[in-house]
């Protein structure tokens, strides 16, 4: 099964006509609290491709068993979830106003505390696995941790550099197996931009220079640039209608991971996460919008 170590966050979203200036208070035309976290998001992700999954987390007393029993909704297992009654759940407070512009505060909260003592509940759990999915919504330090005790236990370990680091450990770099960045975060951690295939290749270079082992550069409508060991390929974006593409990046790392642990090829398991991204961004939201297996299976049969 796939395990993922991050965070789960609840986000507040106010639909508001436009974005208030400072010191102005203004009526807003709707409010809702949605699930999120790059950690959740992907191990929703998984488990909605149909294959068993685990997050290993932290969430607090404010939002801690509505989001704990929405992973549950999705059959996401949650044994590995600390409720830390000291602190608040991590919330997004997200404004969007009609031109769909938005402000967005993060607080952390419970996934700041995400530490050592939280790598002993993974490590109970990486017997099983064969993939282990980690973000950087946590401190960086557990994320080395976790990234270290899955490569001793022969788990395959996946980095989403998410949100874009200035920079990262360079021996975290030889703990991946294989990190997934999309443009603007590839363009971080190499310091030039990359928007192309080439500009791609180029960064996959440095990269595996620093110790990676697979480079995917997500480019977004674009599509996806792999280089391994063995082989580079770019596969072009499949071309759908997109309406938002809010945790897109999140769907292709759950495509990636459920065909991978199902023992797909690099380039099927590719192809898997590209269709899962693509399809994620035609329907609105971050979970709402992440697809099942029917519905990938037959639009990768269209
Ligand atoms: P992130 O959400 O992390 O910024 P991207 O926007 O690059 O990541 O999206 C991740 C993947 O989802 C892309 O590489 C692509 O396969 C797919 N995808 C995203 N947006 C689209 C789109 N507009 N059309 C088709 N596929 C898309």
């Amino acid at each position: 099964h796939v395990l993922v170590f991050g965070s789960i966050n609840m986000d507040l979203v106010a639909k508001v006509p436009r974005l208030p200036v400072p010191g102005e208070t203004l009526l807003g035309h709707n409010f809702a609290t949605v699930p999120g976290g790059k950690g959740a998001n992907q191990a929703v992700a998984v488990a909605r491709l149909g294959v068993a999954t685990a997050i290993i987390g932290r969430v607090g007393n404010q939002f801690g068993q509505e989001l704990l029993h929405n992973l549950q909704s999705d059959r996401v297992q949650t044994d590995g979830v600390y409720i830390d009654t000291s602190n608040t759940s991590g919330v997004a407070v997200i404004a969007v106003d009609d031109n769909a512009e938005n402000h967005i505060i993060v607080i952390p909260g419970a996934n700041a505390n995400v530490s050592e003592e939280d790598i002993e509940r993974l490590t109970q759990l990486l017997p099983t696995a064969s993939i282990l999915l980690l973000q950087l919504e946590i401190p960086l330090s557990a994320v080395q941790q976790a990234a270290q005790v899955a490569q001793q236990a022969g788990v395959r370990v996946i980095l989403d550099p998410a949100p874009a680091p200035t920079e990262l450990p360079s021996e975290l770099y030889s703990l991946v197996d294989i990190i997934t960045p999309n443009a603007v975060e590839t363009g971080q951690l190499v310091k030039f931009e990359v928007n192309s295939p080439e500009s791609a290749q180029k960064a996959a270079i440095v990269l595996q220079q620093r110790g990676v082992k697979t480079v995917i550069i997500k480019l977004g409508a674009k599509g996806v640039f792999c280089a391994s060991s063995d082989e580079t390929f770019f596969i072009p974006a499949f071309s759908v209608k997109a309406v938002d593409t809010v945790a897109a990046g999140d769907a292709f790392n759950g495509g990636l991971a459920t065909a991978l642990s199902q023992g797909y090829s690099l380039r099927e398991a590719v192809t898997w996460g590209a269709a899962t991204g693509a399809l994620s961004a035609t329907k609105a939201g971050a979970q709402s919008s992440l697809p099942t297996r029917q519905t990938v299976e037959a639009f990768l049969q269209e």
